[in-house]
C-alpha cells in the first residue's frame, strides 16, 4: 500500500492572507509531496509496503524515519489549521486548556515560547499526556509518538513553513498561527 499525499481540508487560498497560495504550492506541493515520494522509494519491495505510516515511524531510523515522520507531521499540520481559526477556544477545548495551563493566556505564552525557541528546524506541539495537555517542541522530524505522547495539533517551524510569507520573522508567523489559524476542533476531537 503506497503512502499517499492527503487532500488538503481547504483550498490553497483559504488561509490568505495568513498563508499564501504560494506557500501551499511549495510547502504542500513540493516539500510534503517529496517526503511522500522519498518514503515510497524507501519501502518499495519491502515488508513495510503493507505497514501503516505509524508502524513505519515506530520501527524506522535514519532516512526512512525522517521521511515517514515528516509525512505524518505535515498530515497533522494541515489539519491543525483552519480558516477563521485561532484565538481563545470555546467549549471542551477551552475547559481542557484552562485545566492544564491555568488560562488560555498561559497556554499561548508557553506555546509561543516553545515554537520560537526551537533552535533550527522542528515543530511545536500541543499533546495529550495521560489526562493532561502539554506543550512540546521537537527538532527536525522528531514527533510526540516516539515519546509516548499523543499529538493534537502542531506548528511547523521549519523555515520553509514561513519564509515565503514571513521571511525570517518566525515570531510573527507563530503569532498568526495562534491568533488566526489554530483548528480548535482538531484539539477537541483529540481530547478523548
Ligand atoms: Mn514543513
Amino acid at each position: 500500500m503506497a503512502i499517499t499525499l492527503p487532500e488538503l481540508p481547504y483550498s490553497t487560498d483559504a488561509l490568505t492572507p495568513y498563508l499564501s497560495p504560494e506557500t501551499f504550492e511549495y510547502h504542500y506541493g513540493k516539500h510534503h509531496q517529496t517526503y511522500v515520494d522519498n518514503l515510497n522509494k524507501l519501502i518499495a519491495g519491502t515488508a513495510e509496503e503493507t505497514a501503516s505510516l505509524d508502524e513505519i515511524i515506530m520501527a524506522a531510523e535514519g532516512g526512512k524515519f525522517n521521511n515517514a515522520a515528516q509525512v505524518w507531521n505535515h498530515n497533522l499540520y494541515w489539519n491543525s489549521l483552519t480558516p477563521n481559526g485561532g484565538g481563545a477556544p470555546t467549549g471542551a477545548a477551552a475547559d481542557a486548556i484552562a485545566e492544564s495551563f491555568g488560562s488560555y493566556e498561559a497556554f499561548r505564552e508557553q506555546f509561543k515560547a516553545a515554537a520560537v525557541g526551537q533552535f533550527g528546524s522542528g515543530w511545536a506541539w500541543l499533546v495529550r499526556d495521560g489526562s493532561q495537555l502539554a506543550i512540546m517542541a521537537t527538532g527536525n522530524a522528531d514527533l510526540p509518538m516516539k515519546h509516548g505522547k499523543t499529538a493534537l495539533i502542531t506548528c511547523d517551524v521549519w523555515e520553509h513553513a514561513y519564509y515565503v510569507d514571513y521571511r525570517n520573522r518566525r515570531p510573527d508567523y507563530v503569532d498568526t498561527f495562534l491568533d488566526h489559524l489554530i483548528n480548535w476542533s482538531a484539539v477537541e476531537n483529540g481530547l478523548s
